[in-house]
């Protein structure tokens, strides 16, 4: 469904990204793991338009994406759920997640989505009319996930949804891309919390220093010395 080429990204002279190779087949849940500063963000920034590619391609159902504009690439269904939330503080939780449904261009399936959030994050549900700045960490990470997924995403993009959470937060986050993925969509997700990632993914991309340096199921990167050793701390 997604694909990506020898992609290569540079912030001036600076490599971010380097011959990276990576695919993620329809109805997938991926991962990408690797420590601060490898590239995650980037390579989900250049997936959804923010940051222009220097080489390489990227190719979304059979189509090339990576010369689109951001909001072309929103309309074929790739919605990017970014890092450190970037919620609207002032608004409340549901007018964020109005927001969310801006995009979505058939409105006869806003109140199934809104169900289907509602359904995952039931806390959101209590928490309608209050202002998403006083909510907690936890609960604003749920808000950003539940305004993207509002757009009817074929492809959802997350960035660190486990981010300076409680580890009973994270696991509550991680429940419910598990569930998003039951409900079909189709998901690739950077995190430094590589325990929690490969307990979800159904394949692992470690991204070190901009490269692709190993990819595979659970079961063959646990195999992996390195990757007990770095990554899982066994
Ligand atoms: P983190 O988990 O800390 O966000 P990351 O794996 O997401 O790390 P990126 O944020 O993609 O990594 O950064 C990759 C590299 O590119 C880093 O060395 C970073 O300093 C650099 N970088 C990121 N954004 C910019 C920018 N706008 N201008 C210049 N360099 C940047």
């Amino acid at each position: 469904m997604l694909e990506l080429r020898k992609v290569y990204h540079y912030y001036g002279k600076a490599k971010a990204l380097e011959e990276v190779n990576l695919s993620v087949e329809k109805g997938s849940l991926d991962a990408v793991i690797g420590p601060n500063g490898a590239g995650k963000s980037t390579l989900l920034r250049a997936i959804s338009g923010l940051e222009e590619i220097d080489r390489g391609r990227i190719t979304f159902e059979g189509e090339r994406i990576d010369e689109m504009e951001a909001h072309d690439i929103a309309r074929r269904g790739i919605a990017h759920c970014p890092e450190r939330r970037r919620l609207f503080y002032d608004m409340t939780v549901m007018e964020n997640i109005e927001l969310g449904a801006y995009a979505l261009k058939d409105r006869s399936k806003y109140s199934g989505l809104l169900d289907l959030v509602f359904d995952i994050f039931p806390r959101l549900d209590e928490r309608r009319k209050q202002r998403s700045g006083t909510l907690s960490g936890g609960e604003q990470q749920m808000l950003a996930i539940a305004r993207s997924l509002m757009s009817n995403p074929k492809f959802l993009l997350l960035d660190e949804p486990s981010l300076g959470l409680a580890p009973k937060v994270k696991d509550k986050i991680f429940k419910a891309i598990e569930v998003i993925k039951e409900e079909g969509t189709t998901a690739l997700l950077v995190e430094q919390d590589a325990v929690l990632a490969m307990q979800v993914a159904d394949n692992i991309f470690v991204l070190e220093d901009g490269k692709i340096e190993m990819s595979g199921t659970r079961e063959e990167l646990e195999r992996e010395p390195r990757i007990k050793k770095v990554y899982l701390g066994i």
